[in-house]
């Protein structure tokens, strides 16, 4: 039975209940979020003080130990961009830039690049590197002073915050006109857990409110990018990791496993590269994108004239 909920202007059917938050198909928003949403004091007491800390303790050593792997990503996303844009324009904003390694690569290949960072721990780690990184949120104010870009890049951001189309729209006020905004975001109910929860007794495991609050897929992360005047000119996937529940290897819970899959789809990829096929790695993740499948969503979109 479909139960719909509503809250203030939100509406939508209700997908999941987890940790006192419903998950709904917000005929609003076109995209499926939790409701009620987090105040503003409380999501930045999450990320200010909390985030690299409290939930993410082992990032940095991972990232350190993955950094072969992180490179080929990173390098992967400065390709496209160097392809959409004409020379010369190599500058770029990283909202949520984290400890700062995709600034850092960007840098390397003779980026001029940026940051905003909420977390003071991430942000002074980034500084570390010798980068430069704005300690704040992003918002109407802080954009004010921090420059025009070729390229705004927003990963796994836009799934946490409480209103993304308003994120997405000071994101797009900082690009040159044809300008690329670049959003990366989980590609969540999508075919594989919808099997797994259906077929194979899984629970919602990435239903993860308050840290999660938007759950977008290949579809409505791109309506999000029309709706704010950007024209998506690329849509590719990740590894969709989850097909490893399918065949069998339950990481949910289990983080030895989910670091062993991690391995393998690393070996894949790095293989590829290696063997100086990377452009078959990146067709066949286009491919999935336009299937819908693949555990993240990676989506430019060209700024357009409003
Ligand atoms: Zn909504």
């Amino acid at each position: 039975m479909t139960e719909i909920k509503q809250w203030q202007d939100h509406q939508g059917q209700v997908l999941d209940s987890v940790n006192g938050f419903d998950v709904i198909d917000c005929t609003l928003c076109g995209f499926k979020h939790a409701i009620p949403l987090p105040t503003p004091d409380e999501l930045e007491q999450i990320y200010r003080h909390e985030y690299y800390t409290a939930e993410k303790p082992l990032y940095l050593e991972r990232a350190r130990e993955d950094i072969d792997w992180w490179n080929l990503v990173y390098s992967d996303r400065y390709d496209s961009f160097e392809s959409l844009l004409p020379m010369g324009h190599r500058r770029l904003l990283d909202i949520g830039s984290g400890p700062g390694f995709f600034l850092l690569h960007g840098q390397n290949r003779g980026w001029q690049v940026r940051g905003i960072e909420p977390s003071a721990r991430a942000a002074a780690h980034a500084r570390g590197l010798g980068l430069d990184v704005v300690e704040d949120f992003l918002d109407e104010a802080s954009s004010q002073s921090l420059g025009r870009f070729d390229v705004v890049h927003l990963s796994e951001v836009l799934e946490h915050i409480p209103d993304p189309a308003r994120l997405m729209k000071i994101a797009r006020s900082l690009l040159i006109p044809d300008g690329l905004l670049c959003a990366v975001t989980p590609n969540d109910y999508n075919a594989f857990q919808h099997t797994l929860r259906t077929a194979c007794g899984f629970p919602p495991w990435w239903v993860a409110p308050p840290h999660h609050l938007n759950y977008f897929d290949f579809d409505s992360l791109s309506m999000l990018f029309e709706s704010t005047g950007l024209e998506v000119v690329s849509r590719e996937a990740t590894f969709p990791i989850d097909l490893f529940l399918l065949m069998g290897d339950n990481y949910v819970g289990n983080d030895q496993l989910g670091r062993a899959c991690h391995e393998k789809r690393k070996t894949m990829e790095q293989s590829l590269a290696k063997a100086g096929l990377n452009s078959v790695k990146r067709n066949l993740y286009r491919c999935l994108a336009n299937a819908g499948i693949g555990r993240e969503a990676c989506i430019i979109g060209r700024a357009i004239d409003s």
